[in-house]
């Protein structure tokens, strides 16, 4: 048994503009834990996953956040992910010119740890997680397809070992293979490794193989219901209207861009 860690929320309040998206936030996430965050488009799930990390672009305006003593609204994003934060972002970024091997050697050397069996692990953590051993020595992302992407920041996770992941609908634009390998490695990972996990999705497939301990309820930046597994089977089937929230999915794609009725 590894030693365990919070990652603590707080009244977590933030702003994009003048406008407030997170309207008070309050969670407690442990090592080993899986804590799902459910919630319809525009609630605030990916804001909430850039506020975490400490992304540019939103102003806190109230809370805070800790990981076991460290107050991570006071740093900025390297030293969180040094602290031992790690987000799956729901639009991995192209980095040109580094590769897999290249970023993870960069977060080895500032965090002290010895690079000397890296390569090994990382061609093990590949296999593992089906990601093709020929794209390791290719730019991050460039012209990945979203499946590579997802197993390419899983192969990071697994590698990197941070105490806390934040995945934000790691579901989203993946086939059903993908999803099941890459929800099952993170789910290894809450047994081997005791990471912690705020698994942000909209639908409760991804919890079929990441099993949650806890599922919250964001709805307009607010967590407005929170309990075991069977939410997440509830919302399956009732959707989010129950909770005031507005499906907004219905709309057809472009549809205010060509002025077409909605
Ligand atoms: P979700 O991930 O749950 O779909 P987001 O966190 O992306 O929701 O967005 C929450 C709300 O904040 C939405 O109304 C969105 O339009 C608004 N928002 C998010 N980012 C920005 C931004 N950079 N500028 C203006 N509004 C934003
Ligand atoms: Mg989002």
């Amino acid at each position: 048994m590894s030693e365990q860690h919070f990652l603590r929320i707080t009244g977590l309040k933030a702003n994009v503009g003048s406008k407030e998206i997170l309207r008070g936030i309050n969670l407690e996430v442990r090592s080993g834990e899986v804590h799902a965050i459910m919630g319809p488009n525009g609630s605030g799930k990916s804001t909430l996953s850039h506020v975490l990390m400490g992304k540019p672009g939103y102003q806190v305006t109230g809370g805070s956040v800790y990981l076991d003593e460290i107050d991570l609204l006071g740093l900025p994003a390297w030293k969180r992910a040094q602290a031992g934060l790690f987000l799956v972002s729901q639009y991995p970024i192209e980095v040109p010119g580094v590769s897999l091997d290249d970023a993870l050697r960069a977060a080895f050397e500032t965090t002290g740890r010895s690079a000397e069996n890296l390569h090994q692990e990382i061609l093990g953590e590949a296999r593992r997680l089906g990601f093709p051993l020929s794209l390791l020595g290719r730019s991050l992302n460039v012209d990945f397809s979203g499946g590579e992407k997802k197993r390419n920041e899983m192969v990071q996770l697994a590698v990197l070992k941070p105490k806390f992941a934040i995945l934000d609908e790691i579901d989203s634009g993946l086939d059903i293979d993908a999803l099941r390998d890459v929800s099952r490695r993170v789910e290894q990972a809450t047994n081997e490794d005791q990471l912690g996990v705020l698994a942000i999705t909209h639908y409760s497939r991804l919890l079929k193989e990441l099993r949650p301990d806890r599922v919250h309820v964001l709805i307009k930046g607010e967590i407005v219901a929170s309990g075991g597994p069977e939410l997440a089977e509830q919302l399956e089937k009732t959707g989010y209207a129950e909770y005031g929230g507005v499906e907004d999915e219905t709309e057809p794609v472009g549809a205010s861009i060509f002025g077409l009725p909605s």
